[in-house]
């Protein structure tokens, strides 16, 4: 059976324009003006937007982490997603020290396998270096994981510099990328115990323990093991001004940099640390910590001019319960939030609708450049003949609320709650299955691994 979107806007990074699409299959057939075709099921999409599936490259379900286990697994959290319009994520799969590579993409694909409501991939995370798992790295490429993690703080996972050095190299000699947390552990480490010893446990002390220059020092580090190893790196979830100035500086010196930021970045900020109820301002826990006003306007600022490439959302889900593990002492609440569900509509209504991103820039960050960074182009993150079905039909005129007791993730909460947003997502196609419709779930279990190549970005 063929579909066909009628009369909407086809938005990519390149431009739109009003263009129908035939879906034959789980394949996007056609791309064009006034298509004709007897035996489609046609659909109205006329003053709809339609960009293609959006990708989001940084997730966390079914993660052991904290003395804990994430809120959302496979199941619930990618069901979350594609309610937002996310039709693949890319977790972490994540062996613990002295574990394989092999041994945590195994246990990665048990947990997503059968269970993913949208398509699915892995980056590696490499927290070990020694022969054997240098080895394991070309075996990861033949598996379809170009893409590796790296910690440079959290001590169960933060790898040292002279294994990051090796760790670069051997992943560029398969042409791949490694994304690297950056925040300097000692410092950081330091500023804890200081605020401990003057008895400031409440949520408050958590940005003050983090603040800017311990994520710019870190990229800065960073940037500068990248420059002797000559490799390209992605800085992930990147929070400040500082940070990025840092990136602009190796640009300057020719290094090939990708940053990624989060809608959290871009919407929230660091007040909320110091809410007078525990819970709410423990929900908006996450590392790094939520920062400025002048910092959201610099990362908004880089997404416009295209110093940041991608948007992901770092979704790390806990619920306050479990974030009650830390009332008393700070450093006990899981670090992480919810967000896989609200990232393209938080895009629209804080970027597009204000005029501080186009919808095209929206297209771009969303799905274009984390399908060709990581591989996935053109099967993913286009809207163009041959490439995956994978289409979100967004309604700009259908303004909502966002309300934490809707959402699908198990967290039980969005530290959006309460936010007004312009427009929202009308449905949601997964390879061609109507997988949304004005905010429910029509599919199961649908998705699938995606195996990736090396990125072209
Ligand atoms: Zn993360």
């Amino acid at each position: 059976m063929k579909t066909l979107l009628k009369g909407g806007i086809v938005v990519s990074g390149g431009g739109s324009a009003q263009l129908d699409v035939l879906v034959d299959g789980e394949k996007i057939e056609q791309v064009a003006e006034h298509i004709l075709c007897a035996d489609a099921n046609v659909v109205d999409v006329t003053g709809k937007l339609l960009f293609p599936g959006f990708i989001d490259a940084h997730t966390h379900f079914d993660l052991d982490v904290c003395n804990t286990t994430t809120a959302d697994n496979f199941d619930t959290g990618t069901r979350s997603a594609i309610r937002g319009g996310t039709t693949m994520v890319i977790d972490f799969a994540c062996p613990n020290k002295g574990e394989s590579l092999q041994y945590g993409l195994d246990l990665w694909h048990k947990k997503a396998d059968g269970r993913s409501s949208c398509d699915y991939s892995f980056h590696m995370t490499i927290d070990d270096w020694n022969d054997e798992i240098k080895a394991e790295v070309p075996k990861m490429f033949e598996q379809g994981i170009p893409s590796f993690k790296m910690y440079m703080t959290y001590p169960a996972m933060m790898i040292g510099d002279k294994d990051l050095f090796y760790a670069l190299e051997e992943i560029k000699k398969y042409g791949g990328i490694a994304g690297v947390h950056c925040e300097n552990a000692g410092v950081i480490d330091a500023l804890i115990e200081q605020h401990k010893a003057d008895g400031k446990l409440a949520p408050g002390s958590h940005p003050e323990c983090r603040p800017n220059a311990t994520e710019a020092e870190a990229v800065a580090h960073l940037l500068r093991i990248c420059e002797v190893a000559d490799t390209p790196v992605v800085i992930v979830h990147l929070s400040t001004k500082e940070a990025l100035a840092e990136v602009m500086a190796a640009r300057a010196r020719g290094q090939k940099v990708y940053v990624e930021t989060c809608p959290h970045y871009l919407t929230l900020d660091e007040s909320g640390y110091y809410e007078a109820d525990f819970r709410k301002a423990a929900g908006y826990i996450c590392a790094p910590p939520l920062r400025t006003k002048d910092d959201q306007n610099a990362l908004w600022k880089g997404l416009y001019n295209g110093a940041i490439q991608t948007v992901s959302t770092d979704h790390c889900s806990f619920t306050l319960e479990q974030k009650e593990a830390g009332r008393g002492d700070f450093t006990k609440i899981p670090g992480g939030l919810p967000g896989v569900e609200t990232r393209g509509v938080l895009l629209y209504t804080f970027g597009v609708a204000t005029g501080k991103i186009t919808k095209e820039k929206m297209a771009e960050v969303l799905s274009e450049n984390p399908a060709k960074l990581y591989g996935a182009w053109p099967r993913k993150g286009a809207i163009l003949a041959g490439s995956d079905a994978d289409i979100v039909v967004y309604d700009p005129e259908a303004d909502t609320t966002i309300k934490g007791e809707d959402m699908l993730s198990e967290a039980k909460y969005t530290p959006y709650d309460g936010m007004r947003t312009r427009g929202s997502i009308a449905q949601v196609y997964l390879r061609g299955k109507l997988a949304v419709e004005h905010g429910e779930v029509k599919i199961g279990a649908a998705g699938t691994f995606i195996p990736r190549t090396t990125g072209t970005l």
